[in-house]
């Protein structure tokens, strides 16, 4: 199986010494499924929700979401499929559910926010997902976007519980809830870290602004070590924490991620074969050691440089 991975087979993500890392893919449509699973994907990590309505002026029906869930929950039968509620606002703005105009929407009505503010919306949506749930043979985990806080998690948890969602879990996006992450834990059953999301809060630059770009880089120490928090949470709770940032797909910084405790790992599909290339490489141990000189570094480039000597010297 190892030796399947180094050269770049499909095998399922495994480190050297047979630690499991499923790999799982990002995903805006259910068309995206046949690719996803000839890339190797062993399930999906994150469906986003909101890329199927980005367009639409009103909210889309049970009947319109239950189709496309009912295509992806179908494709990847008897597989893990985590879903997120919808996420609006911000980079990815949802007519139906926040139009008011913001100063900065980044910090706005915005993820569970919005979805709260109008809860028929969520309701439907988790009518929908329960409904497709109902009639197909995937593993569906279900989760809410832009999560701050404590008492978040247990309204997202509660609200999903209604619907039938045996798994419900959470974003670590926002430094609040990686800084809450062990209280948050106690309530989710898993957490799913964001680190797109997770660098532009940490470091306070807009994602979307090219004059601050050079600071949404996740190999920054302060966002790696909030990661660690989060996975050291998980580790304690016995419960899994994934990363679905674009940080996962950097094929160095996947085994740091892992190194930092997250049990999984979801990226575009594309990424995957190398990913699984490098992952295979390392030991936990190794993984491990490369996060510490990663979390010892100043900055972003000194922590990418550290690992990279390490490993180059190690070779
Ligand atoms: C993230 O913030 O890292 C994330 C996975 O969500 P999105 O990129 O859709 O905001
Ligand atoms: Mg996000």
């Amino acid at each position: 199986e190892r030796a399947a991975a180094l050269q770049g087979g499909t095998g399922p993500g495994t480190l050297a010494d047979g630690t499991r890392v499923p790999l799982l893919a990002n995903l805006g449509s259910a068309e995206g499924a046949t690719a996803a699973l000839a890339a190797g994907a062993e399930g999906v990590g994150l469906f986003r929700t909101e890329f199927l309505f980005l367009d639409q002026r009103m909210a889309p029906t049970v009947e319109q979401q239950k189709a496309h869930y009912v295509a992806l929950l179908t494709a990847f039968a008897g597989r893990k499929v985590v879903v997120r509620v919808l996420d609006a606002g911000a980079d990815k703005p949802l007519e139906f559910l926040n139009d008011a105009h913001e100063e900065n929407p980044a910090l706005g009505l915005r993820g569970l926010r919005a979805l709260r503010a109008s809860e028929d919306i969520l309701r439907e949506q988790l009518t929908a997902l329960a409904e497709a749930d109902s009639e197909t043979d995937a593993d569906l985990w279900v989760m809410a976007p832009m999560v701050s806080t404590v008492e978040e998690t247990e309204y997202f948890v509660r609200t999903a519980a209604e619907f039938g969602v045996k798994t419900a879990g959470v974003m670590v996006e926002v430094p609040s809830a990686a800084l809450l992450a062990d209280r948050i834990l106690k309530h989710a059953a898993f957490a799913s870290i964001g680190t797109n999301d997770l660098t532009q809060y940490t470091l306070a630059a807009d994602r979307l602004l090219g004059s601050v770009a050079g600071f949404q880089d996740p190999w920054h120490p302060a966002v790696l070590r909030l990661i660690g928090d989060v996975g050291s949470a998980g580790a304690a709770a016995g419960k899994p924490v994934g990363v679905c940032g674009e940080a996962a797909a950097d094929p160095l910084l996947a085994v740091v991620l892992i190194g930092l405790g997250a049990t999984t790992l979801s990226m575009s599909p594309a990424a995957i074969a190398d990913v699984r290339v490098s992952i295979a490489r390392f030991t936990l141990d190794q993984a491990r050691s490369l996060a510490e000189l990663a979390l010892a570094a100043d900055g972003a480039a000194e922590a990418r440089d550290a690992v990279r000597a390490a490993i180059s010297e190690a070779l």
